[in-house]
C-alpha cells in the first residue's frame, strides 16, 4: 500500500492524501489554505477512483471542485458535509474574484461536482466495486467523519477530530485499525477545561455589558458560531448573528440527527436576532449586547463593519473564539494590538481576549485515541509540531511523519 500527501502533511491546511492499494487510487480530503492569497496542494492524480471528504472546512474541502474534471472520481461524504462544502467552495470562489486571485476552478466545476457526490450516513459502510469504507463520527463539527478503509490493511483516516463532547456534537470514539492516519493540530498542546472556558466567556460578555459596552465575537461560520450561540443561550443578553453562519444554521436545522441535541440547538437559535442584510447592521449595533459574526480571523466579513464602528470604545470588547493563523488580522491584534482594515492600521481601544473553543482534540486525547486504535503504525498529518506526538506514541508503535509529495509504502 502506497501513501502520498498532496498537501497538509506538515501544516494545518491544503490537506490531501492519495492511497494506492490493489490497483485502486483513493483520495482522502482535498483542501486549500484560505490565506491571503490562498495556497493550494499538489494536483490530484487523474486516475482517482473514489474520493472521501471528512468534513466541510476549506482546508479539507476547498479543492474538491477540481475533482469534477477527473474522468470518473466520485466523492463520498455525509449529506451535511456536502451541503456545507458546496456553500464554502462557492464563497471561496467569490472571495477569489473579489480579491483578484486566480481560482483553480470555476462555478461550473462546483456545479458539476453535484453529479459526483455520493451521500453516505455518518454510521454507514460504503461499498463500491470491491472497495469498502466505513464512516464513523469524528466529533469536530456536525457531519464530520473518520473513514476506515478496509483494504490489504485497515487504514483509518481521521480528518479533523474532537474526542470531548461539545454543545453541537458528541466526541469521536476510537476504532481499531492497522494504520492510523491522524490529525496533529494540537500535538504538544492541551486545551483548558471547556466548561471553565465557557464560564469565563459568559462572564466577560456580562462584564462588557455592565460597563456599557458591546461584545463583538468573531467566529468561524461553520461550527464555531453555532457553538458560541449555544454557550450564550438563555443568558439574557440581546444576541445578534451576522454572516454566513446563518445559512449553516439552516443546514444543521435540516439535519437534526447530526446534532448532539437538535432541540436545544433550535431553542438556542430562537433567542438570536439574525441580521438578514447589511441595512440591518446599524440596528444590530444599536440594540445588541453581543454580536456573533464572521470572519473568525478578522480578515473580512461583517465583523470589520462592527469593529470599524466600535474600535474607539474602551467599554466594548473583541472576544476571539478561534485559532488565529500567522499573517491574519486576528493574530496581528493579539500580538501587537493593531488591525489592518482597508490598508490602514487601527489600534482598537476595546478589550481584546481570546477563548479556546477549539473543535480539535488536545495532545493527551490524541494519544489516548491512537493507543485505543491499537494501530501498529501511526501516520501523523495536519500539524506543524508533530514531533511531540511522535515522542509520546513511539514506545508502543511505529510513527511516520510524512512530507508533502513524497510517497511511502506501508
Ligand atoms: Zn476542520
Amino acid at each position: 500500500m502506497e501513501l502520498r500527501f498532496l498537501g497538509g502533511a506538515s501544516e494545518v491546511g491544503s490537506l490531501g492524501l492519495v492511497v494506492r492499494d490493489q490497483g485502486r487510487t483513493l483520495l482522502f480530503d482535498y483542501g486549500l489554505t484560505p490565506t491571503d492569497p490562498p495556497t493550494y496542494p499538489r494536483p490530484a492524480p487523474t486516475n482517482v477512483d473514489l474520493a472521501f471528504l471528512s468534513h466541510a472546512h476549506l482546508d479539507h474541502s476547498g479543492m474538491t471542485p477540481v475533482l469534477s474534471r477527473l474522468p470518473h472520481a466520485k466523492l463520498v461524504a455525509t449529506p451535511v458535509t456536502i451541503a456545507v462544502a458546496d456553500l464554502l467552495t462557492k464563497d471561496a470562489l467569490k472571495i477569489a474574484r473579489l480579491e483578484g486571485y486566480l481560482s483553480p476552478y470555476a462555478s461550473s466545476d462546483i456545479h458539476a461536482l453535484h453529479g459526483r457526490f455520493v451521500a453516505v450516513d455518518r454510521h454507514a459502510t460504503f461499498r463500491h466495486r470491491g472497495i469498502e469504507v466505513e464512516l464513523t463520527p469524528a466529533g469536530h463539527i456536525p457531519g464530520a467523519t473518520m473513514q476506515l478503509y478496509r483494504g490489504e490493511k485497515d487504514v483509518l483516516f481521521t480528518g479533523d477530530l474532537q474526542t470531548i463532547p461539545t454543545h453541537l456534537v458528541g466526541g469521536a470514539e476510537p476504532l481499531e485499525c492497522d494504520i492510523l492516519v491522524m490529525e496533529s493540530t494540537y500535538a504538544g498542546r492541551e486545551h483548558p477545561d471547556r466548561r471553565e472556558t465557557e464560564r469565563r466567556f459568559r462572564d466577560k460578555v456580562a462584564e462588557t455589558v455592565e460597563r456599557g459596552g458591546k461584545a463583538i465575537v468573531p467566529a468561524f461560520a461553520v461550527g464555531r458560531a453555532q457553538e458560541v450561540l449555544m454557550t450564550l443561550a438563555h443568558s439574557g443578553f440581546s444576541i445578534y448573528l451576522d454572516g454566513m453562519a446563518r445559512t449553516v444554521d439552516e443546514i444543521y436545522l435540516a439535519a437534526p440527527e447530526y446534532l448532539a441535541d437538535a432541540r436545544r440547538f433550535r431553542h438556542a437559535l430562537e433567542g438570536v436576532n439574525v441580521v438578514e442584510h447589511a441595512g440591518q447592521r446599524k440596528k444590530a449595533l444599536h440594540d445588541a449586547d453581543v454580536i456573533v459574526t464572521t470572519g473568525g480571523m478578522l480578515d473580512g466579513g461583517p465583523v470589520l463593519f462592527y469593529i470599524g464602528e466600535l474600535y474607539r470604545d474602551p467599554k466594548s470588547s473583541i472576544l476571539l473564539t478561534g485559532f488565529q493563523v500567522d499573517g491574519s488580522n486576528g493574530r496581528q491584534l493579539l500580538d501587537d494590538g493593531t488591525l489592518t482594515v482597508d490598508e490602514s492600521t487601527i489600534r482598537p481601544a476595546c478589550e481584546v481576549l481570546k477563548f479556546d473553543f477549539s473543535a480539535h482534540a488536545g495532545h493527551s486525547d490524541l494519544v489516548k485515541l491512537a493507543r485505543a486504535s491499537r494501530a501498529k503504525t501511526v501516520v501523523l498529518m495536519h500539524g506543524d509540531h508533530r514531533e511531540a506526538l511522535r515522542d509520546a506514541l513511539e514506545p508502543t508503535c511505529d510513527v511516520v511523519l510524512p512530507e508533502n509529495g513524497r510517497a511511502f509504502v506501508l
